[in-house]
């Protein structure tokens, strides 16, 4: 059976869905890999790479494959060449491609969306969202400091001490943590805020200060964060408006699942921080945690630069596409009966695991992913 590895088409996406280093572990377990030229190009990794470790490249190579590996969905073009009978395994953000999933149903494609691969212990290797997440809490602190016209670090030097930045990080899931552990690494004093209780033992282990307010923690299902309403959110803004008021550099990373970013901070909050003070706002693309902020943009509120994320995992597409490269060959791995032969593996998902089940979004002609099935049919 044949696994090909789509050229990515949307706007601002650089990532690739298969590094070269990893295509032996495809080709070991029995599959031939096909690529479509050029996939790789905006990682930096060229077409010779990926023949070099056994894959072929080639233009037609959706064409007659089995399974289709891609970062974002397939667009329209690349599903009406797929084979009868064919599986994609990408990102595929139901709720906002509609049509995509449709198009999917309608062709018959037995889709995964690496969204929905269930967060527990077991798939762990195969969570994506973790793996990008990590990326992006590490290039937001990166940016951060970029930004920020001071050091992070204390500096003890002849001429005099240069106190170190503060930096407040609001939301502490897998971004949230990683942008704090970067911002230590590079010596600034960090204090980070999470509604669930648990976050504030993991920021303490991360040598930042836990925030700790007044107010009830907000822990939803599967240890992710609930929504707040509206007096708390308010309650929480006035709480947390002197530390903002304080930093140098903030960073905001909070999501509820299936939600509109939460807003943390309003433009006021904002106007309050010192001249030359940074905002960065990882939320921006999914409603923003600050008021103002816009994905993909630097701007000017009051004395601060606020920097607004859009596919901020895109902007390191040689680590990020390593990590999510390793997350598909890891959940193709739970998919397939492999075979010694070169050729002879075969893509036999077993719906009965949870993982397989949880993940899949259309199959055999209808919508298998309940929330999804409601909200389009
Ligand atoms: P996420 O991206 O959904 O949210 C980011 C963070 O924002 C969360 O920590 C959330 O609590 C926080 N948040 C939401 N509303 C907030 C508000 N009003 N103010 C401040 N913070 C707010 O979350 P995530 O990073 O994907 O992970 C969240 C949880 O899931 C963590 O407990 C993490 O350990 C857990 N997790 C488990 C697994 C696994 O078991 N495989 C994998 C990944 C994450």
């Amino acid at each position: 059976m044949k696994i090909a590895v789509a050229r990515e088409t949307r706007d601002g996406e650089s990532r690739v869905a298969m590094v070269p280093e990893l295509v032996e572990k495809l080709t070991g377990l029995g599959y031939a890999v096909a690529v479509q030229p050029d996939a790789g190009r905006h990682a930096l990794i060229d077409d010779e790479e990926y023949r070099s470790a056994g894959a072929t490249v080639d233009d037609g190579a959706l064409d007659d494959a089995d399974l289709v590996v891609s970062v974002q969905p397939l667009g329209t073009d690349a599903i009406r060449r797929l084979p009868a009978g064919a599986a994609t395994v990408s990102f595929l953000p139901t709720g906002q491609e509609p049509e995509i999933v449709r198009q999917l149903r309608d062709s018959g494609v037995t889709s995964f969306a690496m969204e929905l691969v269930p967060r527990i212990s077991r798939a762990q290797s195969m969570d994506a969202l973790s793996s990008q997440a990590l990326v992006s809490g590490y290039r937001c602190a990166i940016v951060a400091a970029g930004l920020l016209r001071r050091f992070f670090p204390l500096n003890m030097t002849a001429a005099g001490t240069v106190k170190p930045a503060q930096v407040v990080v609001l939301g502490a899931g897998v971004a949230g943590l990683q942008a704090i552990a970067t911002a230590k690494r590079l010596g600034a004093v960090v204090k980070a805020y999470d509604v669930r209780a648990a976050a504030a033992e993991e920021i303490r282990s991360m040598g930042a200060v836990a925030i700790e307010l007044e107010l009830e923690t907000l822990e939803g299902a599967g240890g992710y964060a609930r929504e707040m309403t509206e007096d708390r959110a308010a309650r929480q803004r006035e709480l947390l408006a002197p530390y903002i008021a304080a930093a140098d550099a903030l960073i905001t990373t909070a999501a509820v699942p299936g939600r509109t970013a939460p807003m943390l901070v309003t433009r006021q909050m904002v106007e309050a921080m010192s001249p030359g003070s940074v905002v960065v706002d990882l939320a921006a693309e999914t409603g923003g945690n600050v008021e103002g902020s816009v994905a993909g943009e630097v701007v000017r509120l009051g004395n601060a630069q606020v920097w607004g994320g859009r596919n901020v995992p895109s902007q390191m597409p040689g680590p990020a596409s390593r990590l999510y490269a390793q997350n598909i060959v890891n959940l193709v791995t739970l998919m397939t009966e492999s075979s010694e032969e070169a050729g002879a593996a075969r893509f036999a998902p077993d719906f009965e695991d949870e993982i397989v089940t949880g993940a899949c979004v259309t199959r055999d002609g209808a919508i298998h992913h309940g929330p999804t099935r409601e909200a389009i049919e």
